[in-house]
């Protein structure tokens, strides 16, 4: 999501004279798009800032130009004017529901007065109809946020403070975006929300619609060639999901669904409302809708109070599903939330070998998942080129990147059949098909 706001920060700033510039070392602004989801993020932050203070100087003393620095997402929201007092050379703090405000706040700065200005309201107008509605180039895979902040309030989570209450865009200004995008040589929308699932919205026959009925509007979109989603939670995981999976060609095979952790003890203190076995069962009736999908999820390791048989819950769970890949963090403490005046917090070397525990068993599930691949034919979308000459990097309807080699110079935004020939813990590679949409 920071990804996405990073990209509507580049667009709004565009007709107020600014370029993206691949360097900050001679940028008359410096945005520092930041996230407050684990720890460190706050330090990095810092340290980040003592690294642009050093630049802006150098720059002041070579051309005597000043650059304008500011702290935009989580930490700027968490922080706000802390950061002003630890680094004073910042001049604007801005939340990320307060973007929208950006090329005001910098008209805003003047350098003689040194004058600061933040902004971490949540605004009573929502942030999407005060963003002015002009999209540029985004290459043919782009994100889209549908739904933002939650309600759920699971104990370790930062996400309720500072992305604010859940909310959902309307459908026609999702629709709208989408249209642009399009436009904009997007093939393939991701669409993004903290909990991406519970997005509902007023449907044009009036009723409310879900996610699922969201898709099937998206998915009429005859440019739009593939559709996908993410972050979504267990229980929001209703029938016309289900339903969009089995129906809809456009719906990519793939779903982002994280449990956190296996055992029903560790999960209740995380108020993750729902049980392990629930989770399995949501996940049988999403692979009987659709069998072939790929389950990815998130896991904590070591959250408070986890003991070794939580633990091996955790371990269990993940045998009993077979992620295609998953993502695993140690717990860390988050300001503000429930979980860190836990008492019976888990030491830093046990999360460390559960950790690494858990990371092997997903290494080996996503290598034998990949593994399946070798020897079948695949669809690809190509979304960049590759570093060596002559490569490309395009993604699969499983969300695998694969590596490919072709002399044609204007692969990009093609979907491309490839025979898959190797699979390797993160990518697989294969030999294209020179068939006759090339
Ligand atoms: N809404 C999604 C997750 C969004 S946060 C859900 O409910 O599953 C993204 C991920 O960051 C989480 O899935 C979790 O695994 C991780 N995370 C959040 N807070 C954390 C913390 N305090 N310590 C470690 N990981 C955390
Ligand atoms: Fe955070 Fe997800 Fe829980 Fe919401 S549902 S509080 S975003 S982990």
């Amino acid at each position: 999501m920071n990804f996405y706001d990073s990209e509507r920060m580049t667009d709004l700033l565009k007709p107020h004279g600014y370029e993206l510039d691949n360097t900050a070392e001679d940028a008359d602004l410096i945005v520092l798009n930041t996230c407050h989801i684990r720890e460190k993020a706050v330090e990095k932050t810092y340290s980040e800032l003592g690294r642009i203070r050093k630049q802006i100087n150098l720059r002041k003393e070579k051309t005597g130009k000043k650059s304008i620095v500011a702290v935009a997402g989580c930490v700027a929201q968490a922080q706000g004017k802390e950061i002003m007092k630890r680094s004073p050379w910042v001049d604007i703090v801005v939340g990320p529901q307060s973007y929208q405000n950006l090329p005001e706040l910098i008209a805003k700065v003047d350098p003689i007065k040194k004058n600061k200005h933040i902004n971490i309201d949540f605004p009573t107008i929502p942030k999407f109809d005060q963003l002015e509605n002009q999209f540029f180039d985004r290459g043919p895979s782009a994100f889209l946020t549908i739904q933002e902040g939650c309600d759920k309030f699971c104990t370790f989570c930062v996400v309720p403070y500072t992305r604010g209450a859940e909310y959902s865009r309307p459908i026609k200004s999702i629709i709208d975006e989408a249209k642009k995008l399009i436009d904009g040589g997007a093939k393939e929308i991701t669409l993004l929300g903290q909990n991406v699932n519970a997005w509902n919205g007023s449907g044009y026959d009036k009723s409310v619609w879900g996610l699922g009925k969201l898709i099937n509007e998206l998915a009429k979109i005859k440019e739009l060639e593939s559709i996908r989603y993410t972050t979504s939670h267990p229980l929001d995981m209703d029938l016309e999901l289900l339903e969009a999976h089995r129906d809809i060609k456009k719906l990519m095979p793939y779903l982002h669904l994280p449990i956190q952790s296996g055992s029903n003890n560790i999960l209740k203190l995380m108020n993750r409302k729902h049980t392990a076995l629930e989770y399995i069962k949501v996940i049988e009736k999403v692979r009987y809708y659709k069998p072939e999908i790929a389950i990815s999820g998130d896991f904590i390791i070591g959250f408070p109070g986890e003991t070794n048989k939580d633990h091996q819950a955790t371990i269990d769970l993940i045998s009993e599903i077979k992620y295609s890949q998953a993502y695993s963090f140690k717990y860390s403490i988050r300001p503000g939330t429930p979980a860190g005046a836990f008492y019976d917090h888990v030491g830093e070397s046990i999360k460390n070998s559960r950790l690494q525990e858990v990371q092997e068993i997903l290494r080996a599930q996503q290598m034998e998942f990949n593994k399946k691949f070798v020897n079948s034919t695949l669809k690809v979308l190509v979304l960049r080129n590759g570093k060596k000459k002559g490569q490309y990097l395009g993604r699969s309807p499983y969300n695998q990147s694969i590596y490919f080699n072709s002399e044609h110079t204007d692969l990009i935004g093609s979907t491309v059949d490839i025979d898959i020939t190797d699979a390797f813990q993160n990518s697989l590679t294969g030999i294209i098909i020179q068939n006759k949409s090339i």
